[in-house]
């Protein structure tokens, strides 16, 4: 069959491919140490349980309006007004089947061929296949591990040429754990401002974080920051929802009008059930985030230890999110019965068939030294799955 062209610009999507191989070993009976889902383990609370049995016991189970129901854009807007002092009205809120489809209808909305979107590296998988699947050129903006990955203003600078469109910020980071600081988020306001950029933050992760870390959302900034930035938050991460597919963005008035068209003509409106839910999430979830932070936080702790006293392998601590991005390139190279580890797919796929220990190679994520590996399973699954990961390195030549 001939298809599109825009087919063969992008991959299946590189986690969910990871996490499909993993259930399908479950499955069959192979105890797996996953560390590659990237999702909380914990339940979701049971406060949005009942808020989604009410709604179906309330029949409310039809279509909703395209670009959400009032009463869980007023929940929205009540969040940002909360956590960040940034006020929007209904016009200005989109909800959409979950994160990735906010951003999709992002690049669909705001993207054509020519333009250029700045992308730091390393990055979550999806933003560079969104944007080519528009024409545009992803441009990636180089970070480094020895900063914690921070940006630097005048690397950033040097990238922007007259087809620079927008930039892509995420903080806490998939899959590094960076978060940027204010005055990095202040410097790359006032590019953004001088060159009459759109910025889009992707803040999903912005209460997930550890050590007393602080996010800042660059559209608290000053007005006239919000008004060229497209914030992008969903409940999948913090309220332990992935499979409810719930995400939402805030920004310009025309920008979210042209998403939500977009939107009208392909998914129409997210789950109505999901979205009684997420109402429930976001007014009552609070303390479930906090239970699950702590959790977290010594999971975090538990696994990057366990890392750094493999030898071969270097990993900074994360500030955010539940991602580990250890440094192997010092394993490439070494041996093992079957061949050598060239990369880190290869090592990752050396890992699952030897040590059942599942993560992600960290090419895709634009980290070509790196694996990455999700502290989502609690201690005793991190411990055990640290010791089988630490054999098999050891067992390497
Ligand atoms: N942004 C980032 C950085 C993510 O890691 C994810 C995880 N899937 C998403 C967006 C999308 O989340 P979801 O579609 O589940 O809301
Ligand atoms: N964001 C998660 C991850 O990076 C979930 C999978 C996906 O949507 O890519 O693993």
């Amino acid at each position: 069959m001939k298809l599109a062209t825009r087919t063969t610009k992008i991959a299946a999507s590189p986690t969910l491919q990871m996490a499909a191989t993993v259930k399908a070993l479950k499955a069959q009976g192979i105890k797996i140490f996953d560390f590659a889902a990237g999702e909380p383990s914990q339940n979701t609370p049971d406060c949005v349980n009942q808020a989604a049995y009410n709604a179906i016991q309330a029949n409310f189970t039809k279509y909703t309006a395209v670009t959400g129901i009032d009463e869980l854009k007023e929940a929205i807007i009540e969040t940002f007004q909360r956590t960040h002092q940034l006020n929007y009205d209904k016009s200005q809120i989109l909800v959409s089947c979950g994160a990735k489809h906010t951003l999709y209808n992002f690049t669909q909305a705001a993207l054509e061929a020519g333009d250029e979107v700045i992308v730091p590296s390393p990055y979550w998988v999806s933003y560079p296949d969104q944007i080519a699947l528009t024409e545009a050129t992803s441009v990636i903006l180089k970070t480094e591990e020895s900063s914690h990955y921070a940006i630097d203003p005048s690397l950033l600078d040097s990238l922007i040429t007259p087809k620079t469109k927008a930039i892509i910020l995420n903080s806490p980071c998939n899959p590094t754990g960076s978060m940027y600081d204010r005055m990095t988020l202040e410097s790359v306001a006032e590019l953004a401002l001088r060159h009459d950029l759109l910025i889009v933050s992707d803040e999903i992760y912005e209460h997930l974080v550890y050590d007393g870390h602080q996010h800042t959302s660059i559209a608290s900034l000053g007005p006239e920051i919000a008004k060229r930035t497209l914030v992008v938050n969903g409940v999948s991460k913090s309220y332990s929802m992935t499979g409810w597919r719930i995400g939402y963005a805030a920004g310009p008035k025309d920008l979210i009008t042209a998403m939500g068209h977009i939107q009208s003509q392909s998914t129409s409106n997210p789950t109505s059930i999901s979205q009684k839910a997420s109402v429930a999430a976001l007014q009552e979830g609070q303390q479930f985030i906090k239970g699950m932070v702590q959790e977290l936080s010594a999971q975090r702790t538990l696994m990057v230890n366990r890392l750094n006293a493999i030898s071969g392998i270097t990993c900074p601590m994360p500030r955010g999110a539940f991602y580990a991005l250890p440094n192997v390139s010092s394993l490439i190279g070494r041996r093992h019965a079957q061949g050598t580890i060239t990369s880190p797919s290869e090592l990752a796929h050396y890992l699952l068939t030897e040590a059942k220990v599942a993560c992600v190679a960290g090419e895709p994520f634009g980290a070509p030294e790196h694996i990455r590996l999700s502290y989502t399973p609690d201690l005793s699954v991190i411990d055990q799955g640290m010791d089988s990961l630490a054999r098999a390195i050891q067992a390497l030549q």
